[in-house]
C-alpha cells in the first residue's frame, strides 16, 4: 500500500502494552522496519500520523488461520487473507497446512513462504501437517519441514485418530524443540454438525458430543506429559476442556489453549435456525460452555485467543446445513467481537486482553514479547478502543463472507496496522479526519 522506505511518525496515541494497560503518549518513530529513537530532525519524507484518541500497541498475532492458498482460491489467497489481517489489527497470522496439496513436504512450506514474502502484507507463520497428506498413516519427517520454516505441527480440520502414531510425531517434535497445535476433536460417526444439546435436538440434526473433545484434550495431555512436547490445545469450546488444560498448567505441563471469539460470544441458542455461517467444528456449545471459557481467558488459563478464519465461497456454504463445510471467517471482527464481550461488557483489564492476543500467541511460538521499544521490528497498530461501529460482511477485505456476526454493532477496531515498517492497513476515517499528513522534499512542520 505505501512505501516501505517511507518512515513513520505516530504522535499523540497513548501506548497501550500487554498485561500493562495503558502508558504515556509519547511519539513513535518507524523507520526502515523498526521502532527508532524520534530524531531531533525529521527526514525528508515522513508520513506523520495524529493518533491522539487512539491507542498504539504491538500488532496482534493469530494463531489460527486458514489462507485458503493453494488450492482453494476461490474462497481466499495469501493476499486478501492478510489484507483481511491487517485489517483486524494483526501483524501476523499462522497459517494452518490444510490446502491443496497440505503442507505436508519442504518445498510446499518453501513455496508458502516465498508466495507470502511476494503477496502477503503482513507476517505469515507456516505450520506443516503431523502426518503427509494429512491422511493420519505415516508421520512427516518433522525434522526437514521445521528446518524449512514450519513454527508449529498440525493435522488441523482433523486430529490424527491413531494415538500411538500422534505420540512417536509428538516425540520428534520435542526432539527438534518446535510444537504441537492440535485440533483435539475426534471424528462423529454419523457426522454431526451442531452440539449434542437442545439445538440438535430442535432442528433435527445431527450432534457432536462435548467428549469428542475432552476425551482427545484427555490423551493429548498424557501424552504431553510422557513425550514432554510442547502442546497447544486449538479452539477450545467445553467447560470440561478448559479445566482440563487449566489443571495440567497448574501441574506444570508444557501446555496452552486456545479460544476463538466466536465460541467467547456465542453459544448453540444462538443458532436459532439453521443458518450455515453458524456452522464450525467444535460447534457452538452451551451457555455454560461459553460462560467457562470467558473466565478461563479471564483468568488466563487458556492465555490465547485465535479466530480459526476459515474462509468458504458462498457456493459451498449455500449447500445447506447439513452438508455446507464447517467454519466462519473471523480476522476483521476480532478485536471487534473480543474487546466488545470481554473489556466492554465483563470489565477485563486492557493490557490483560491485549496479551491474549499479543504475549499468550507469541509465547506458544516462543517469541519475545514486544513492548514498543527501539530497536523493536515496526510491527504497530493503532486501535479505537472507543469507536462503535457495525459489521457490515460486504465491507470484508476477505474473501469469505461467512460470518455469524453480520449487523452486530461492535466497540473497538483497528484503525492502521505497520508491518514490518510498511502500513499494511489504514482506515479511511484517518484520511477524513485530517489525522494523515505525508511530507516530502523537507517540508517544515507545524
Ligand atoms: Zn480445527
Amino acid at each position: 500500500m505505501e512505501q516501505g522506505e517511507e518512515a513513520i511518525l505516530i504522535t499523540g496515541a497513548r501506548r497501550l502494552l500487554p498485561g500493562e494497560g495503558f502508558g504515556g503518549e509519547e511519539p513513535l518513530f518507524l523507520r526502515g522496519g523498526r521502532i527508532e529513537p524520534v530524531p531531533a530532525r525529521l527526514p525528508r519524507k515522513v508520513l506523520v500520523v495524529d493518533a491522539r484518541g487512539l491507542a498504539a500497541a504491538p500488532a496482534l498475532l493469530d494463531l489460527h488461520v486458514h489462507l485458503r492458498e493453494p488450492g482453494m482460491e476461490e474462497a481466499e489467497t495469501i493476499a486478501t487473507g492478510t489484507q483481511a489481517a491487517a485489517a483486524g489489527g494483526f501483524g501476523g497470522v499462522v497459517a494452518m497446512p490444510n490446502t491443496r496439496p497440505p503442507m505436508d513436504r519442504p518445498e510446499r512450506i518453501r513455496w508458502l513462504r516465498d508466495r507470502a514474502a511476494r503477496t502477503g502484507v503482513v507476517t505469515v507463520w507456516p505450520v506443516g501437517c503431523l502426518t503427509r497428506e494429512r491422511a493420519g498413516r505415516e508421520p512427516v519427517v518433522v525434522e526437514e519441514l521445521a528446518a524449512s520454516g514450519a513454527v508449529g505441527f498440525s493435522d488441523d480440520g482433523t486430529t490424527v485418530a491413531d494415538d500411538g502414531l500422534m505420540e512417536e510425531i509428538m516425540q520428534r517434535v520435542r526432539e527438534v524443540g518446535s510444537r504441537v497445535l492440535d485440533h483435539a476433536q475426534r471424528e462423529v460417526k454419523g457426522s454431526g454438525v451442531v452440539h449434542a444439546g437442545e439445538v440438535a435436538r430442535r432442528l433435527g440434526l445431527p450432534g457432536i458430543p462435548a467428549e469428542a473433545e475432552t476425551e482427545v484434550i484427555a490423551c493429548r495431555l498424557e501424552q504431553c506429559r510422557r513425550t514432554g512436547c510442547r502442546l497447544h490445545i486449538q479452539h477450545v469450546s467445553t467447560a470440561v476442556g478448559a479445566q482440563m488444560i487449566a489443571r495440567a498448567r497448574r501441574e506444570g505441563l508444557p501446555v496452552s489453549g486456545e479460544v476463538t471469539p466466536h465460541h467467547l460470544a456465542l453459544c448453540e441458542r444462538d443458532i436459532r435456525e439453521p443458518d450455515p455461517d453458524f456452522k464450525m467444528n467444535p460447534p457452538l456449545r452451551t451457555e455454560e460452555d461459553r460462560a467457562a471459557l470467558v473466565e478461563a481467558v479471564q483468568a488466563g488459563t487458556l492465555e490465547c485467543l485465535a479466530t480459526d478464519h476459515a474462509p468458504h465461497t458462498d457456493r459451498a456454504k449455500r449447500r445447506g446445513f447439513r452438508e455446507a463445510p464447517f467454519g466462519v471467517v473471523g480476522l476483521e471482527t476480532a478485536v471487534g467481537v473480543t474487546f466488545t464481550e470481554l473489556v466492554v461488557k465483563r470489565g477485563m483489564a486492557v493490557g490483560e486482553w491485549l496479551a491474549r492476543w499479543v504475549s499468550g500467541p507469541r509465547s506458544v511460538l516462543g517469541l519475545p514479547v514486544p513492548r514498543l521499544t527501539e530497536g523493536e521490528a515496526a510491527d504497530v497498530v493503532l486501535l479505537d478502543l472507543e469507536r462503535e461501529w457495525v459489521v457490515r460482511k460486504a465491507e470484508f477485505r476477505s474473501r469469505g463472507r461467512n460470518t455469524p456476526f453480520e449487523g452486530w454493532k461492535l466497540v473497538g477496531r483497528a484503525m492502521m496496522t505497520v508491518t514490518g515498517g510498511r502500513v499494511s492497513w489504514r482506515h479511511p476515517w484517518l484520511v477524513e479526519a485530517g489525522r494523515w499528513r505525508r511530507y516530502g522534499q523537507g517540508a517544515v512542520l507545524r
